[in-house]
């Protein structure tokens, strides 16, 4: 069995001078580079008493040295923990607390966020071919010896949209799957120059950029955190291949559009792709003028290692559904869940790709995994005629108003069809034993819609049982450190503005 880390060890013999890694401070590394910072680090962890099965928690933002992190530990049998260096001090303990690692590591010197929680937990700087991290050991008695399964390579942390995260067991097969499908779906190369902005820390970043580029040895250019101009300019200057959530491509086109910037204009640029949260059709569509080639969009999870199903569209195509299965992905609808019937059910699905389980949380594990290895992944959706899956939206982020079921990505693409709207999330609010649909948008600072424009505009493309009851406006969405809007955290967010 290949290990998830046998992939950079093969090409640091193969091809040592070939690009790895690059990041935002400034360092370059070959695939050379990335096993001998990789050795250094390894010699760190085990004089800490780092061995197999401890979890090593890297608090990170993308860099160079959270890569020979990730791969270090993995040499060692360790298992590593990713968690974003943005979430904030009692997000962190609470994952500390339950994930138990035996040390942390944090990329103090990429990321002020990073560094206010290197000083806050007292850790020391090491530095070697890796660059520059800093490293706390946890309290011994702290790390309780809890039984690892058998292959187990990381631990990941779901982002925490419907509720608190859940900490997914990724074994290296699963690495491999999800990784090996997505580089096959994007025909990917060793030449491929790939731009990683999604988080390492998050399951897109770290399955279908980090895996997919090492397992195929391309070059990933890393961004230690999104910026809608930095993102442009990286897509101007060699990039052939870009994944981002939603919200990222639309504030790259918002970013254009104040610039008066109609095209990308990048002859390099091959293959883009959105997945981990709806995409908005009107989106897709400016996305792709402004690209210049087809926007993919791919269904995925945590605890599927990323990848579920992608389009395989061509330009212009209208299509939005997520594609058919990957390959070696089995899908079934589960039509009696709530919302569903009339073809319309809770995705299953069971391939390679699905997770152990939750750590150190059987009940939930048992709630979503069934014995023969059925996954249920708690959204909505259909199959259309050519077998391409469409999602309507969380079964848990069902409003039924009136009596009647309301999708919120339906209803979010309604509003953000308005060009003064750059986002917007929709929730139902308890009212009286209904619920009431509630508009929570994002508009553009200085050139604001009012809610009765809004009203009206979204009249003339929704159902009245469909449209909200209550706009909320705002200048920013609270969001993950992917970008995806943190949903369950909203009504509580705007309490002071809501009647
Ligand atoms: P949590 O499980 O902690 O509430 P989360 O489900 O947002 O958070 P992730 O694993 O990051 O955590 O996201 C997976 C979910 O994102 C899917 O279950 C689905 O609801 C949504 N999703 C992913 N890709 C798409 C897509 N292309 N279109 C629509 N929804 C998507
Ligand atoms: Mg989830």
């Amino acid at each position: 069995m290949t290990l998830w880390h046998e992939y950079l060890e093969a090409h640091a013999r193969q091809r040592p001078t070939a690009p790895a890694f690059g990041d935002s401070g400034g360092a370059r590394w070959t695939y050379g580079d990335l096993a001998r910072a990789c050795d250094a680090l390894r010699t760190h962890l085990v004089n800490l008493g780092v061995g197999p099965g401890d979890r090593v928690m890297l608090l990170c933002e993308n860099c160079c040295a959270a890569v020979a992190a990730l791969f270090a530990t993995s040499q060692l049998g360790a298992v590593a923990v990713p968690v974003n260096a943005r979430m904030r001090a009692p997000e962190v303990d609470r994952i500390l607390a339950h994930a138990k690692p035996a040390v942390v590591l944090l990329t103090a010197a990429a990321s002020p966020d990073a560094a206010a929680h290197a000083s806050r937990l007292g850790a020391q700087a090491i530095e070697g071919d890796f660059g520059r991290l800093h490293v706390v050991s946890q309290d011994a008695d702290g790390r309780s010896h809890v039984q690892i399964p058998e292959g187990l390579a990381v631990l990941l942390y779901t982002t925490g949209t419907t509720g608190a995260p859940k900490g997914v067991m990724l074994s290296h097969d699963n690495l491999k799957f999800g990784g090996g499908a997505s580089a096959r779906l994007r025909d990917m190369t060793a030449d491929d120059v790939v731009y990683g902005v999604l988080p390492l820390s998050h399951v897109f970043g770290l399955a279908s950029v980090l895996t997919a580029s090492v397992m195929i040895g391309a070059e990933v250019r890393l961004e230690t955190r999104f910026t809608a101009e930095r993102f442009y300019q990286a897509l101007r200057s060699g990039v052939t291949l870009v994944s981002a959530v939603p919200q990222m491509h639309a504030l790259v086109m918002q970013y254009a559009k104040e610039q008066g910037l109609d095209h990308l204009g990048s002859p390099d640029l091959r293959y883009v792709s959105s997945g981990a949260a709806p995409l908005d059709p009107d989106w897709k569509r400016r996305a792709e003028a402004f690209y210049g080639v087809a926007l993919q969009n791919g269904y995925g999870m945590t605890e599927a290692t990323a990848g579920i199903c992608a389009t395989r569209n061509g330009l212009g195509d209208p299509d939005t559904s997520v594609g058919p299965p990957l390959p070696g992905v089995d899908l079934r609808l589960d039509q009696s869940v709530p919302g569903g019937g009339d073809g319309l059910g809770e995705i299953c699905l069971r391939g390679g790709n699905v997770m152990l389980g939750y750590f150190a949380n059987q009940e939930a594990t048992q709630t979503v995994l069934d014995p023969a290895g059925w996954l249920r992944s708690g959204d909505i959706g259909r199959l259309d005629e050519n077998g391409n899956l469409h999602i309507d939206g969380r079964a848990k982020e069902l409003i039924i108003h009136g009596g009647f079921n309301v999708f919120p990505p339906e209803v979010e693409a309604a509003l953000n069809a308005h060009p003064q709207v750059v986002q917007s999330a929709v929730v139902g609010r308890p009212q009286g034993g209904d619920e009431q649909v509630v508009a929570f948008v994002e508009v553009a600072v200085g050139d604001e819609p009012t809610v009765s424009e809004l009203r009206a505009f979204v009249a003339e493309q929704l159902a009245g049982y469909k449209r909200p009851g209550l706009f909320i406006l705002t200048e920013q969405l609270p969001a993950a450190p992917t970008g995806k809007i943190l949903k369950h955290v909203l009504l509580s967010h705007f309490a002071d503005q809501l009647p």
